[in-house]
């Protein structure tokens, strides 16, 4: 075991074990659960496998003991905040700076917000970095909108820490645990920060979806374009898109892209990334992704290539049904939930599909989540 927070923190399920050892158990898992769709690849292992997170959150608390206020690991099974010093999945310039703005939190006398008392004022910290750009945003945030000597406290932060390029106060009076509520003000800089994928330069607000490990995230990517063999000619559909990423370094390749997402900033963001990558041949709509492909469906849309990249609940039973309905040459299914996988796996190889590769990457290393892409192609 290499981390002392282990069972306290309970995010690294798998630190008892080795890195190795934990490949296994996870290849062993897929194995059980895919295996009857196909060949499950040998999962993708990471170079490295520490630091790897570029996106971290910490919750603010009293500290009875120290008589002062401090941050740790948010444990949403205890609904407790736990103590940590050092996390070893985080980026460790993230930990710094979040080490560095709860001190500034105790010499500008601001209170740790205390859920059963309603007092107190600041809640949490989001901290997201591009670790191509070396960008990092700083979300603050807090229970109440008035946030005392506002100049000084985010000169005091960009000053420890240049990298900071961007500072946000988010406002969440009754927000449970880490969300964000629903007002925000940039106090310093754009209110994003940028990073780049694959050749592509991407931006990240506070609460658009970026995959949080980037190193093994150009792995995955490139393995389901790799598999999804894009001809110029080629018509795309990016199901469950976020803020456009894959669709985005895809439409590279391809004749024309379409992505659809349903969170609105996710695609607010999307539309901005597409127009400073120059790629002009890829849309995005705002709509439930099942919604939205019955009614291409409908329409007689074709697509030659189906990419989809559903949240861990998988897809719905009505866009699945559309989509083989859809009948694309190509469909390639990423997935961060094996079991929704193989649920869904059923449905697509009993409608028309087999799967033809099915590849695990490691994005998780030290957790017990998994993520895998499935190229499937018509029968
Ligand atoms: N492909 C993107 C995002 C994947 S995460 C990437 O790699 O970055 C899954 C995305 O699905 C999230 O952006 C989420 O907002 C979106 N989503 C969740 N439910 C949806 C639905 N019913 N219809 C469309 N998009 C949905």
């Amino acid at each position: 075991m290499k981390c002392k927070y282990y069972k306290k923190c309970s995010g690294c399920q798998l630190q008892n074990l080795d890195y190795p050892e934990q490949l296994k158990y996870k290849q062993k898992q897929l194995n059980t659960l895919l295996s009857k769709y196909g060949r499950v690849e040998r999962i993708i292992p990471m170079e490295h496998p520490f630091n790897y997170r570029n996106k971290m959150q910490c919750a603010f608390y009293y500290d009875t003991r120290q008589k002062r206020l401090a941050s740790g690991v948010y444990q949403s099974t205890r609904g407790s905040v736990v103590s940590v010093d050092y996390c070893m999945i985080e980026d460790e310039e993230c930990q710094e700076i979040a080490r560095t703005v709860t001190k500034l939190c105790t010499s500008f006398k601001l209170k740790a917000f205390d859920e059963r008392k309603g007092s107190g004022f600041v809640r949490h910290l989001l901290i997201r970095k591009g670790f191509k750009t070396g960008e990092v945003m700083l979300v603050i945030v807090t229970a109440g909108v008035n946030l005392p000597k506002k100049t000084s406290f985010v000169n005091a932060v960009i000053k420890a820490h240049p990298s900071v390029k961007t500072i946000v106060q988010n406002v969440s009076p009754d927000g449970i645990n880490l969300t964000l509520g629903e007002r925000s003000f940039v106090l310093y800089g754009s209110g994003y920060i940028e990073d780049e994928l694959c050749g592509c330069r991407f931006r990240i607000s506070p609460e658009s979806f970026y995959q949080v490990n980037p190193t093994q995230c150009e792995i995955l990517y490139n393995t389901a374009l790799k598999l999804a063999e894009i001809k110029d000619t080629d018509r795309v559909f990016d199901a469950y898109c976020g803020t456009g990423t894959i669709g985005i370094i895809a439409s590279k390749n391809a004749g024309e892209v379409l992505g659809v997402e349903l969170n609105a900033a996710a695609v607010y963001d999307a539309v901005k990334n597409a127009k400073n990558n120059g790629a002009n041949n890829i849309y995005f709509e705002c709509a439930d992704a099942g919604d939205y492909i019955t009614e291409l469906t409908k329409a007689g849309e074709k697509f030659d290539v189906v990419i989809l990249d559903p949240p861990r609940a998988g897809a719905t039973v009505r866009f699945l049904k559309a989509l083989c309905k859809m009948k694309s040459d190509r469909i390639v299914y990423i997935s961060c939930n094996p079991q929704t996988l193989a649920r869904d796996l059923n449905f697509i190889t009993t409608h028309g599909y087999r799967a033809k590769k099915i590849q695990p990457v490691d994005m998780f290393p030290h957790t017990k989540h998994m993520e895998c892409v499935v190229l499937l192609s018509k029968n």
